[in-house]
């Protein structure tokens, strides 16, 4: 009876997956490809020499087991190595196996590099193979060196591209930041070897996601300079991605990134709907996090609602850490401003820093946008910043603050969304769409006032606290489960963002 190459592969698959961990599965059994079964031959088709040796290193018995099982003993395993060269010319080597070839397994620097190399093949035969028909083992390239491209790149000649302006002793601690900043500092002090692997910070705009991270891989770079650093925001990698994939040089692309120690990536909800470079760094990711590399990443949302990411790679980030930055409290903000004073040499009486500190409560950035242009005025109109021109300065802020914190505001913005009277919305009716936009106004009262909830529910026509409590629930739930309403809630809130 005829066997399929497909079909016996797929049997060896099972019997491997059962005897070896999920993540070297993935890893190094997912990419290959079965090719071709004659004479109780079997060929399977790997990305690259690397790969195969790596196979033959740490696989062979598993291997062997899984041929002798499937094929008995006539049974037997040979490699077609592809070296996928992104021009489709050539055919693949092929070599018998088993053998050992313990003495021509490279040495650990060369296994790092080349680790680095035969991982890029892999990934880049799967963008390639997403991006147009699959690459067929006929038209796969010419076997060539894997180790050459990356032999190439002295790692420490890598420019990190960090700002070194961005470090620990001036990113100022608060509740606001205390989990994520000493998450980085662990992971600053031992990248890699702490369970925040990957180290992924979220929060709003202007929060200081960027600066941790940067000051995370300003103190590794500072500490070990010999560790490849890498900052990348997820929009630079992206497009390197795609230039890469119109230069057919997808395979330096990842072999540049699979150099790196330290990979920072920052903003990666900017990865949603990207669908191959998701691909790719799902494949870098795997294989710098296996390699004990360490990963940080940032993201302007907590990862579960980082729509348009796949749910793979969204799985890997909870491997680690997830750690949030909230806005900024009183005594932080008063501590930033200090600091940021301290260190450009700005003289402001205390009165104008609690003044700020007390009117720009939205973010970091902000705040430091007023002290900047207070800074300029002064200087443009030969006067000392005093409480009259910041509060000049703050006009336009403040009335957005006041605007956001507003009960009414709330109710009106709301009601009108709905098409109902405000009035309606305290009436005591219960038609559905009215309930609808008072509880909706009332989730928005929780989360942009200081009103109680006891003092939300008598705004709102004099209800109780617990119905408060029922609305924020209520709409919680309904923001989890209904697309569309989460659509209309994420609609609104740019209302009360005042931006
Ligand atoms: P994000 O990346 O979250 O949008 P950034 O890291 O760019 O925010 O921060 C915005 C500005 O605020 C930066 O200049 C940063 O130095 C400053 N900043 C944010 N948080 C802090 C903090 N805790 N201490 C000092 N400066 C901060
Ligand atoms: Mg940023």
């Amino acid at each position: 009876m005829l066997k399929d190459c497909r079909t016996v592969w797929a049997n060896c698959l099972r019997v491997i997956k059962a005897n070896i961990g999920e993540q070297s599965y993935r890893t190094w059994f997912e990419p290959i490809i079965p090719v071709q079964l004659h004479n109780n031959v079997l060929i399977i088709q790997v990305p690259s020499q690397f790969f195969y040796e790596w196979l033959e290193e740490h696989y062979v018995d598993v291997l062997k087991k899984s041929i002798y099982q499937e094929l008995g003993h006539e049974g037997r395993l040979e490699y077609s190595i592809v070296v996928d060269q992104g021009n489709g010319a050539s055919k693949p080597r092929t070599v018998n196996i088993p053998t050992a070839r313990k003495a021509a397994y490279p040495t650990p620097l060369q296994q790092d590099n080349a680790m680095a190399a035969s991982a890029m093949t892999a990934s880049a035969r799967n963008v390639a193979a997403a991006a147009a028909a699959p690459v067929s083992p006929d038209k796969a390239a010419t076997l060539r060196n894997p180790f050459e491209a990356s032999k190439a790149i002295d790692r420490n000649y890598l420019k990190s591209q960090l700002n070194h302006t961005y470090s620990f002793e001036n990113y100022i601690e608060g509740d606001c930041n205390r989990l994520a900043r000493s998450a980085g500092m662990a992971v600053a002090n031992k990248p890699g070897t702490t369970s925040f692997n990957p180290l992924m910070i979220y929060g709003g705009v202007g929060l200081g996601k960027t600066h941790l991270v940067q000051a995370i891989g300003n103190h590794i770079k500072a500490t070990t300079p010999d560790k490849f650093v890498l900052y990348v925001s997820a929009e630079k990698f992206t497009n390197q991605f795609i230039e890469s994939l119109r230069s057919n040089a997808v395979q330096d692309f990842a072999n540049f990134y699979l150099l790196v120690d330290i990979l920072i990536l920052d903003d990666v909800q900017f990865l949603s709907g990207k669908d191959k470079t998701q691909e790719m760094f799902f494949h870098i990711f795997n294989h710098l996090h296996q390699a004990g590399r360490q990963i940080v990443m940032t993201s302007d949302r907590p990862p579960r609602d980082l729509n348009g990411l796949e749910d793979r790679l969204l799985s890997r980030f909870k491997w680690g850490l997830t750690a949030d930055l909230q806005s900024p409290d009183f005594e932080t903000r008063m501590a930033i401003i200090q600091n940021k004073m301290q260190q450009d040499g700005i003289d402001i009486p205390p009165q104008v820093v609690e003044y700020l500190a007390h009117s720009v409560n939205t973010n970091v950035r902000e705040l430091e946008g007023v002290l900047i242009s207070l800074v300029a005025q002064s200087s443009l109109n030969r006067r000392e910043i005093d409480l009259e021109m910041a509060k000049q300065a703050l006009r336009h802020i403040i009335e957005e603050v006041e605007a956001e914190v507003n009960l009414d505001f709330i109710q009106k913005t709301v009601a009108e969304y709905f098409s109902i009277p405000v009035d309606l919305m305290k009436a005591k009716t219960r038609k559905k769409e009215v309930v609808t936009a008072r509880q909706v106004a009332m989730y928005f009262a929780k989360e942009h006032t200081s009103h109680s909830l006891k003092s939300i529910g008598h705004n709102f026509g004099g209800r109780d606290h617990s119905t408060v409590i029922h609305s924020v629930q209520t709409v919680s739930d309904l923001i989890d489960s209904d697309k569309v309403f989460k659509g209309t809630i994420q609609e609104l809130r740019k209302k009360f963002a005042g931006k």
